[in-house]
């Protein structure tokens, strides 16, 4: 598979169009941003850890019947995936208050929860990415109930399998953000990345933080984290 045209370049990721048209090809950078991109760095060897990570995720769920975009990983930083319209939410996760959610209610970050929660934000730069519920999202125009009802049901599902497996190798999955896209046939499927860039995660044991807020929060040890990450996942 080549890579014939750039379609988009955001700001973790380069998407490329192919010679198949039902197939993108996905570059991961070192680059990070936060904060909406007020913040800007890089973390060195980023790219090649998102991608792994990513793609072994995508293949755990896989197999535990949850359709994703994944295809193939064709080098350290690329992969293939299908080409889906992607539906502009972002969907988080928490099993575990931490980041906004503690800053926005005002409680301490650690409480875990009896049950997870589910949000909603427009995937839009422009706006800050603004926090919606389901009815503003139908308002929108952005998915319909059907599509809203079925996204909630994959994310929960793709939480209790991506807990159990981290717990597997003594992370703690605090919270996490998904993107779904639409196939041509209306199907919506798994997009986008799951990493270190999109979840937070803590040692289990330690409690130590094991993702991008070490790079948010500038906690040190950013490249040393990531590559943590990545080792425990890909023993497993
Ligand atoms: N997240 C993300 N992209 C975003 C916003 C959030 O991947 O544009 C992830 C983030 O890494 C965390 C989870 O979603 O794992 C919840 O993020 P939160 O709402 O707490 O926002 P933040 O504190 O990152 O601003």
């Amino acid at each position: 598979m080549k890579k014939v045209r750039k379609l988009y370049e955001g700001k973790a990721k380069i998407v490329y169009e192919t010679e198949n048209q039902n197939c993108l090809i996905v570059e991961y950078k070192d680059e990070a941003t936060a904060f909406n991109g007020a913040k800007k760095g890089k973390i060195t060897g980023k790219g090649v850890i998102n991608n792994r990570v990513t793609n072994h995720l995508m293949q755990i769920l896989e197999k535990e019947n949850i359709s994703t975009h994944f295809i193939k990983e064709i080098s350290e930083r690329e992969a293939v995936v299908k080409n889906v319209k992607i539906i502009p939410l972002e969907v988080i996760i928490r099993n575990i208050s931490a980041g906004s959610f503690s800053k926005r209610y005002g409680v301490k970050e650690g409480i875990i929860f009896d049950s997870p929660t589910i949000e909603f934000s427009y995937k839009n730069d422009n706006l800050g990415d603004p926090l919606i519920n389901e009815y503003h999202a139908l308002a929108l125009n952005i998915a319909s109930q059907d599509e809203i009802d079925r996204i909630k049901n994959m994310a929960f599902k793709i939480n209790d399998i991506l807990k159990s497996y981290f717990k597997r190798v003594e992370v703690d999955l605090v919270d996490f953000k998904l993107e779904f896209g639409k196939t041509l046939a209306g199907e919506i499927i798994l997009a986008d990345e799951i990493s270190p860039d999109t979840c937070r995660f803590w040692d289990s044991k330690t409690h130590k933080k094991l993702d991008k807020d070490r790079f948010r929060q500038d906690l040190g040890n950013v490249e040393e984290a990531y590559a943590e990450m990545m080792s425990r996942i890909i023993k497993n």
